[in-house]
Order: structure tokens, then sequence, then C-alpha cells
């Protein structure tokens, strides 16, 4: 790390105390990005970097709302609006107890290069709120979200920010917040995306991030000409990017043998086939049950629950080839890491944002894996976000096989960005590098056009 990283990162550390997810977000990206400043001073000289580690824009309010037993609840919002050099802020709202301001901006840093990999002209941003819809009837979830939306009206609009899903906002809340950003503006706008299709939504939107992390590590192997077929997988998480990445790994012919939600984890060593993934999405999505239950209609398999005590995860203690973590941030550390080579990984495609901790990552780059970082795997989503928004302004949807295309090739320009940059700048392999300052070249270079804002 040179000198101008270290001090850039003690004043990163001391203006944004307690945020340890976005120090290390920051700190991945910058030692990256020391490789570019030795070539180009001129963005040390216009502190492009001091810049871009400070969002344009925080927002944070209370959200009250009203449960069926008529108690006030109250939460709190948020929306970070980290940088709209290449175009309007885009990134996901987050429901769930543990968002604060700290995880919010590390996701909404991490959107700026992702929005940017992905060839399309969308800021960073990223949001949400500490509310827990688990166990909430969907007349609790739409009061909260009618509230939450009530004030971040304020902020957004489909040339100003344009919010979608992540974790705990799937096609329920996006509807609620839609419903009332239209009943408050008068006025039917692509405002939010990750939309219902009969309203505006994209075909291919719900499938996007898991299709395209799966996309991404098929691009990986094929450097080592490999495929995914007959490959053991293991998945974590049994939410969107959980589901549509076993969806396309079943395509590809590779044989996935777990997922998981917070209570624990289930093994089916007979793989997860199509049937079974049905049942998974009617449990989860319809149903809102929890993942063991899995384990109590396939005999196949069986449910761990969490051990709060082991300091390793054991879902990752399995035999496998292609890990494909798509459950939320720091899921896999350098013990997991370490488990994972002993079992026979040999590709990592992160489908959940920023799931490997930076001990694991060096352990990672340190044995030759393929590794393909949240920011570059997981883009897929927010691209065909802004595929969404693209038919939203045309007012006319392209099908299932053209958005389907699309996403495709953009996910292989985002891997070749990858590759080059790695090579450009001395490191060739390295996907942290390649994502890191691919997606952060285009972003400073219209900081530098825009003058100092
Ligand atoms: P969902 O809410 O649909 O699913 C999240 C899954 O992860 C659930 O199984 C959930 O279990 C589990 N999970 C969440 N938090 C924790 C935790 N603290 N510990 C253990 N398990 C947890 O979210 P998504 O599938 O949309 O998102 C998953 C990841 O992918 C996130 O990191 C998100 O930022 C990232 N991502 C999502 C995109 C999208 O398009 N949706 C785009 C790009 C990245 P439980 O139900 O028990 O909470």
């Amino acid at each position: 790390m040179s000198d101008y990283v270290k001090s850039l990162m003690a004043e990163v550390k001391a203006k944004n105390p307690a945020e340890p997810e976005f120090h290390q977000a920051v700190e991945e990206v910058v030692e990256s990005l020391d490789l570019v400043l030795e070539r180009h001073p001129e963005y040390r000289a216009a502190k492009i970097i001091e810049r871009i580690v400070e969002p344009e824009r925080v927002i944070l309010f209370r959200v009250p709302w009203i449960d069926d037993q008529g108690e006030v609840q109250v939460n709190r919002g948020f929306r970070i609006e980290m940088n709209s050099a290449i175009g309007p802020y885009k990134g996901g709202l987050r429901f769930h107890p543990s968002v604060n301001l700290g995880i919010l901006k590390f996701l909404a840093f991490e959107q700026v290069f992702k929005n940017s990999l992905t060839t399309l002209p969308m800021g960073g941003g990223k949001g949400g709120s500490d509310f827990d819809p688990k166990g909430k009837s969907d007349n609790e979830v739409m009061s909260s979200c009618q509230s939450f939306m009530t004030e971040l009206i304020r902020h957004i609009g489909a040339d100003t920010d344009v919010p979608a899903g992540d974790i705990g906002v799937g096609g329920r809340e996006i509807g609620f917040l839609f419903g009332q950003y239209k009943r408050i503006r008068n006025e039917f706008t692509g405002v939010l995306t990750g939309k219902g299709l009969n309203w505006g939504g994209s075909l291919i939107r719900p499938e996007a991030t898991g299709y395209g992390a799966v996309y991404f590590a098929s691009e990986m192997l094929s450097t080592r000409n490999e495929t995914l077929e007959d490959k053991i997988c293991l998945v974590s998480g049994s939410g969107n990017v959980a589901q549509y990445t076993v969806e396309k790994i079943i395509e590809f012919g590779g044989k996935v043998v777990t997922l998981s939600d917070s209570n624990g984890y289930i093994y089916d060593e007979e793989g997860i086939n199509t049937e079974k993934l049905e049942f998974v999405k009617e449990l989860k999505n319809i149903r809102r049950g929890r993942i063991r239950e899995y384990a109590d209609e396939y005999k196949s398999a069986v449910f761990t629950p969490v051990d709060a005590n082991l300091k390793y995860n054991p879902l990752w203690n399995h035999k496998g080839c292609c890990a494909f973590p798509s459950a939320t941030q720091n899921e896999i550390n350098e013990s997991d890491a370490n488990n994972l080579i002993k079992n026979g990984i040999c590709v990592v495609s992160e489908g959940a944002n920023m799931p490997t901790t930076a001990e694991g990552v060096k352990v990672f780059l340190d044995k030759g894996i393929l590794y393909g970082p949240g920011k570059a795997a997981n883009a897929g989503g927010v691209a065909v976000s802004g595929l969404e928004m693209t038919q939203n302004s045309m007012r006319m949807p392209w099908t299932r096989e053209e958005v389907d295309a699309r996403l495709h090739h953009i996910m292989k320009s985002i891997h070749q960005t990858c590759v080059d940059n790695a090579d450009r700048f001395g490191t060739p392999g390295n996907y942290v590098n390649g994502a890191n300052i691919g997606g952060f070249l285009k972003v400073a270079d219209a900081m530098l056009d825009q003058g100092v804002v």
C-alpha cells in the first residue's frame, strides 16, 4: 500500500467512524487504483479519489407506520446519492434490520463502479431502511413502504435517482413503493426498476442478477477451457439472486447442492433439480417460509442450523468446484476461503455484494482461483434495470430473448473489461483490479470533464 493510499484510508476512517463495511469497500478499490495513479497523475491532482469516496448527498429520514395491532412503529430510512458523473443515481433499496449508514455507503460506493462497468449511463446510489419485512403482514409492509416513499419522493425521479430492489425489497415492495409515488406525483414514469411486467417492468429483470453471475462464471471458466457442465456448485442464500443462479446453473448442466437463509443451510447431495427449485420459489416468494422446510420435503437433504459459536460457515466446507455466494456481505471469511480451496474450488462468482472479507479475497487471489468480485459478477441486475429504464423511455417492451441476449452480451463485455484492465496494469487474471480500474476510469474521466463539482 502506498503512502498516498495509507493517508487516504486514515482520512476516510477518521471522517466516517464506525462504518467498517464502508472502510473495507473503499480500501479494496483504492488499493487497486494505486496502479492507476502512478500512470495518471491528473487524477491525483484533481483529487478524484478524495471526491469519489465522499457521497454527493446523504438523506436520512424517519419512517413511521402503524402495525396490525394499531401500534406506532418507527424505522429509519436512508438514500445515499453517491455519484452522478455518468448518469442519474441508480441502485437498490434494502429492507433489513442490519441496515445502517455504513452498510448503505459501502453498497452505494460499490454501485458506482459496478454501474460504470455495465457500459450503461448510470450513476451510483443505494438506500433502504432497518424495517424487517420478515413476519410482517402484507398490510404492514404496504404501510411501511408508503411511509418510506412519502419522504423519498422528494429526492428521486426518472432523470435524478432511480431506486430498485435489494435484500428484503422484491416485487411486492416495489409495487407498494411505485403505487405511492404515482399517487403523490400523479405521473407514470420509470422512477423505480424491478416493476411488475404489466406496469412497466422488464422481462428478465427478476432473473438478471443470478443469470448474470452464472454467465460471468462461465466466461471466467472459458479462460481455462472449462464449462459449468457436471460441476458441483455451492450457492448461499435462497432469495432472488440465489434462485435464478440455481436456475441458470441447472440449464448449463451444473449440480447445485446447497442453499441457505439466515437460520441455516440445506445440503442436498442429489442436487437441486427444476422441481425442487420450484418448491424453493414457492416457499420463499409466496409462503415466505424458511429453508429448513426444504429438508422436510426432500429426504435427500440435510438442514444444518446456524451455530453462532462456529468461526466458519459449514456451507462452504463441502466438495465443490464453483461457489456462488448470494446472501449478504462478509459471508465468506478467511477460514471459509481456505475450506473452499481444500474442497476443490476453482471459481467463485459473487452474486451478493462484498460477500468475501478482505482476508478471504487475499486467499483466493494468492491461490490463483478464478475470483469474480460482486461489482463485476452481479452487475447483471442493475444492467437489466438500465434496460428497463430504456424500455420505459421508449414506451416499448423488448422480448425475453432480446433482453437476455443483451444481458449476456453485457456480462461478456464486463468480463472482457476486467481481463483487459488487469492485463494493462500488470496483474493478469486479477479480476479485482480489473473491475475496480475498469469501473473507475470512466467515472474519473467524466469527473475531470465536469470540473470541480
Ligand atoms: P433477498 O432478500 O431476495 O434474499 C436474501 C437472501 O440472503 C435470503 O435467503 C436471506 O435469508 C439471506 N440473508 C440476508 N441477510 C442475511 C444475513 N445477514 N445472514 C444470512 N443470510 C442472510 O435478496 P437478494 O437475493 O436480492 O440479494 C442477495 C444479495 O445479492 C445481496 O448482497 C444483494 O445486495 C445482492 N444483489 C442483489 C441484486 C438484485 O438484483 N436483487 C443485484 C446485485 C446484488 P433470510 O430470508 O433468512 O433473511
